[in-house]
């Protein structure tokens, strides 16, 4: 009897040892939530989720190898609080415009490359618009400069009244408002001391002396437009990878703009033409625009150019020493 007493309790004992080897993840706190164990799906390649009050993270174990634990959910927890908060600010932002309640958004890790998908450089995260997930690449760095970005995509393709059509408008409005409307904690928080010191000189911050993501983007887009960055490599509106011409600076091809000059261009036509107005005819290809804006989109662009480039003219300080 005394000897069946021992077995079992080593039995026990063996069983507790192996829960603690195996499931030492879960129920682990990352930032204010909780490492559960992923019963859903995809369970050998993600053995553990991460539910935040607006996505569910599927936390690859190849990814937690790559950056070792305790650097994996020091990082996580940093970007679930910050992207809960810029999430919410999305969500507010297009209120207006919503349908319902918004559903839970998953989003996949994929760090060490184990898809594929994520070889380009120009995508930290990538949103899919039938399937409601988002991917994040290479590393946290990476998601958070991309992420706002793919859930406005996934908010305004799947959870807004409005019709969205072409890549053109697509990407007007997800990096309208996740880099003008919303703060973007996420993508803030890449910014190193050097890029802070070089907006500061340029006088494109805040009253605050933070970095101005509308001016940076007014900055770039006029030197887009100023032929400043022909040979710059970058990605189009369209989603391909080119290199900036002459030709598309002298006679820009809507397709081909830089997410800078997109952005601006979208905002200046919300000004002019009012939110509703243009968050309602964003089906239109750009042989309609003359009948929807009353002028040609090569018209309608060049008044925005002229006054982007009347803006910078005011407002940009050349630091010193520049143009000596
Ligand atoms: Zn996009």
């Amino acid at each position: 009897m005394r000897k069946s007493i021992r077995i079992a309790a080593l039995i026990l004992a063996l069983i507790l040892c192996a829960g603690l080897f195996t499931g030492c993840a879960k129920g682990r706190k990352v930032g204010p939530y909780r490492v559960e164990k992923n019963d859903i799906r995809n369970t050998e390649i993600y053995p553990y989720i991460v539910r935040t009050p607006h996505a569910t993270w599927y936390l690859a174990q190849a990814d937690i190898d790559l950056l070792g634990e305790e650097t994996f959910y020091r990082e996580l927890g940093e970007v679930l609080t910050e992207q809960e908060a810029d999430f919410a600010d999305a969500i507010d932002a297009l209120r207006d415009y919503l349908t319902g309640d918004i559903p839970c958004i998953d989003i996949w890790m994929d760090f060490a490359g184990r898809t594929g998908n994520g070889k380009s450089d120009y995508f930290g995260a990538y949103c899919i618009w039938d399937m409601d997930l988002i991917y994040v690449y290479h590393d946290f760095q990476h998601a958070r400069e991309g992420l706002l970005h793919e859930y406005v995509h996934y908010l305004t393709h799947k959870c807004c009244t409005f019709k969205l059509k072409t890549d053109f408008w697509s990407e007007c409005i997800a990096e309208y408002i996740s880099q003008f409307v919303c703060y973007n904690r996420l993508s803030h928080s890449t910014l190193t001391e050097e890029d802070r010191e070089m907006y500061r000189q340029y006088g494109l911050t805040d009253a605050n002396g933070e970095p101005d993501k509308r001016k940076v983007y007014y900055a770039w887009a006029a030197q887009a437009r100023a032929g400043e960055l022909i040979g710059m490599p970058y990605l189009a509106v369209n989603q391909t990878g080119m290199t900036l011409t002459e030709a598309q600076v002298r006679n820009p091809e809507i397709g081909a703009l830089t997410y800078f000059e997109a952005c601006c261009f979208f905002e200046w036509l919300v000004e002019r033409y009012g939110r509703d107005f243009v968050f309602s005819h964003m089906a239109i290809g750009p042989e309609r625009f003359e009948e929807v804006f009353g002028k040609d989109f090569n018209t309608l662009f060049s008044e925005w150019t002229a006054d982007n480039d009347a803006w910078c003219a005011e407002n940009l300080k050349l630091p010193e020493g520049a143009g000596d």
